[in-house]
């Protein structure tokens, strides 16, 4: 075979076999609810389409930028993470470093620190692309399970349990995709004080959903406890959701120079940096405006998290049910719900996928199965559709596992 034994070790998305079909489908004109989403479905605020505008008048925007990205955006983003998160990174340690997405940040991430057979703590459910991406690196992933009756906060003895000296990073996505919570503040302060027990373990913090948190607490962050703790921490985030700019691809890394130095040579000699176009827009852009944007889909969040609460409840479900508060996703575990009988008799394998086509071929709500996320027997559930659709998608679904198999 003369493809690399790279990537045919790499694994094939499971959503392409379900969003084929929910493809088909709609094009057939049938209704289908769609809850496969990762991202808004809306344009970004009007006054960033502006920024957008104007920057399309400057020859700079349509010529390379410096490979890290232009410095007084990278600047910017740092002096907003500290505002936000009200930390200050010691002066001229830290760097950030612009990509074409978060996904690519946290790529050229692992990049930056593996060797082959360097381990990484991945906590499940976990999103998508971590595992591949640290395989593509030659790593070799360590998983601490979380469970969906601890909220999808795994324990911190699991996580000590799983480092060894071979272990390099640990990834920590709060809130969290697929799971749609962030972990609580006590959870961060423990992890804290873990941390200060391996000076030498990085912490990738992917960010990416830190403004999308619709019921208090807010998210907070192990390093705002201890700041020190920032010398290990790279943090990840970017404009995909918070923006509703998935297709803009702009992510950032802020870290110690060392790394950001390594960062930066290896999207040199790659991708050489993100479009300038949307990196001078956002320079241009008051930040501090996204805030009215954010309001009304948070309320929205809320509701649907709500019609979710009813419906579980209503439905007898409760005890398969958890509070979501962040992100854009529920993770429904099926291995407590009366319909599941059916499809755990036969052997102990992981069912997801095929629940997940029974559930779109019989009612027509499209899931991604959990097994992207290294959840067994569960799915993600995106909240973003509008609210009438979304609670006939939840009446369909939630009478789908309330039933007994007969
Ligand atoms: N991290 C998490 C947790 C995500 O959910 C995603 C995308 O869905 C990414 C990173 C990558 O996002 P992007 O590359 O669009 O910034």
């Amino acid at each position: 075979m003369f493809l690399s034994s790279r990537v045919l070790d790499l694994s094939e998305s499971v959503t392409l076999k379900i969003n084929e079909k929910v493809a088909k489908l709609s094009s057939s004109g049938q209704h289908v609810y769609n809850l496969t989403a990762g991202q808004l479905p809306f344009k970004p605020s009007p006054e960033f389409i502006h920024s957008l505008e104007r920057q399309l008048n400057f020859l700079k925007s349509y010529q390379y930028s410096p490979n890290a990205g232009f410095e007084k955006l990278r600047s910017k983003v740092i002096e907003k993470t500290a505002q936000k998160r009200d930390i200050k990174f010691p002066k001229g340690e830290f760097d950030c470093v612009l990509s074409n997405g978060s996904k690519q940040s946290i790529y050229n991430v692992l990049g930056a620190l593996i060797n082959p057979g360097d381990e990484v703590v991945v906590i499940t459910p976990y999103w998508v692309s971590y595992p591949e991406m640290v395989k593509l690196w030659g790593g070799v992933c360590t998983f601490v399970k979380s469970k969906t009756f601890d909220n999808y906060t795994p324990a911190l003895e699991e996580i000590e349990k799983a480092l060894t000296p071979k272990t390099k990073a640990i990834i920590v996505n709060s809130p969290n995709n697929p799971a749609g919570i962030h972990y609580p503040e006590e959870w961060m302060i423990g992890f804290a004080k873990l941390l200060k027990k391996y000076p030498d373990l990085v912490v990738i913090s992917d960010e990416l959903y830190s403004e999308v948190s619709y019921f208090d607490p807010r998210p907070s962050y192990f390093y705002q406890h201890d700041p020190e703790l920032l010398s290990q921490t790279v943090i990840v985030d970017g404009i995909s959701k918070t923006f509703a700019c998935t297709g803009l691809r702009i992510g950032h890394c802020i870290a110690p120079k060392k790394i950001t130095k390594a960062v930066a040579k290896i999207q040199s000699q790659t991708t050489s940096a993100p479009n300038s176009l949307t990196q001078r827009a956002l320079e241009d852009f008051d930040f501090d405006l996204l805030q009215n944007f954010f309001d009304p889909v948070k309320q929205q969040l809320r509701t649907c998290a709500q019609i979710l609460r009813e419906k579980f409840r209503d439905h007898g479900l409760s005890h398969c049910w958890y509070q979501t508060t962040s992100a854009f996703y529920c993770l429904i575990d099926f291995s407590r719900m009366p319909f599941f009988e059916s499809f755990e008799a036969e052997n102990s394998k992981d069912k997801s996928e095929e629940i997940v086509e029974a559930i779109f071929d019989q009612i027509g709500v499209a899931l991604v199965p959990g097994t992207a996320f290294g959840h067994p027997n569960s799915a993600r559930m995106s909240m973003t559709l509008e609210i009438a659709p979304f609670e006939e998608a939840m009446d369909r679904l939630v009478g789908f596992m309330a039933k007994k198999s007969s």
